[in-house]
């Protein structure tokens, strides 16, 4: 009877490790496939400026191009192809195991106005008010140029997809040992059925502008793993024509 009972927990384990295998196999297809779909969205977005470049070149030579205009767009594209090879490295270097971070306890209210003040010109440009109510007691533990380029990337998001005199307002507070900023811009927003996307790589709302945007599609996976990496959360929130909301959260720096 005994043996019995072992064998049947025995065939229970056979079956336990075979879903086991078919589960690591399963994952390494997903994994495989994955590779592969992101290798062929590099392709295609490394070779869309490329093929524009080509377009223009060819144009100019032949003449049927004004060399002025050609040599606009040819900044243009190799602009692109500049920002998009920088976020792919920068990706990379992120996801990379080893922890990369320079972390060191700093006033989060000031990295977060240093972060404001590189996008200034855009905002004024569009003429888009940046309001601030910011806590100047929050310490946190961060690597400055990684956080700030969370703070770049999402304010650059706000103002790209906003019209002129939508205000965005950033608000820093801290609840319960956490640092907590909260960005809500007043533009475009995002439709619900594209808002969980937003930040997968190459990741794009279609607006039929977009491209002229400059944006890569990659600024929130960015945002997302440099949040990651410092143990903090990230929440994007977004109701169509009405505006997009980002709580960050961080822990306070505990001496
Ligand atoms: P991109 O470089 O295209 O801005 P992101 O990864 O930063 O790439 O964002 C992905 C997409 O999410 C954007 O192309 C845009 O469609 C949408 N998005 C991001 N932030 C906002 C925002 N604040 N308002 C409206 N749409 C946004």
């Amino acid at each position: 009877f005994s043996a019995r009972i072992q064998l049947v927990r025995s065939e229970d384990e056979f079956v336990l490790l075979a879903n086991s295998i078919n589960q690591l196999a399963y994952s390494l297809d997903q994994v495989e496939s994955n590779r592969r779909v992101f290798l062929a969205n590099v392709a295609h977005e490394l070779r869309t400026p490329l093929s524009y470049m080509i377009g223009y070149m060819e144009g100019m030579e032949e003449g049927v191009i004004d060399k002025k205009k050609g040599l606009t767009v040819l900044t243009q594209e190799a602009n692109r192809l500049n920002r998009l090879v920088t976020d792919l490295l920068d990706l990379a270097q992120l996801e990379g195991d080893g922890d990369t971070l320079d972390r060191h306890p700093l006033v989060f209210a000031e990295l977060i106005r240093e972060a404001v003040d590189t996008v200034l010109i855009r905002a004024d440009e569009k003429c888009i008010p940046i309001q601030l109510d910011l806590d100047e007691a929050s310490i946190v533990v961060a690597d400055r140029d990684r956080m700030k380029q969370v703070f770049i990337n999402v304010l650059t998001n706000a103002i790209a997809y906003s019209d002129c005199g939508h205000a965005i307002t950033i608000t820093l507070t801290v609840e319960d040992g956490r640092a907590k900023v909260v960005v809500k811009d007043s533009g475009f927003g995002i439709p619900e059925k594209d808002v969980a996307k937003v930040t997968e790589r190459f990741f794009r709302v279609k607006r039929g502008r977009s491209r002229t945007d400059g944006g890569t599609g990659l600024g929130l996976s960015i945002v997302q793993e440099i949040i990651a990496k410092h143990n903090g959360t990230f929440q994007l929130d977004s109701i169509e024509n009405e505006g997009t909301t980002i709580v960050l959260t961080l822990a306070e720096y505990d001496e």
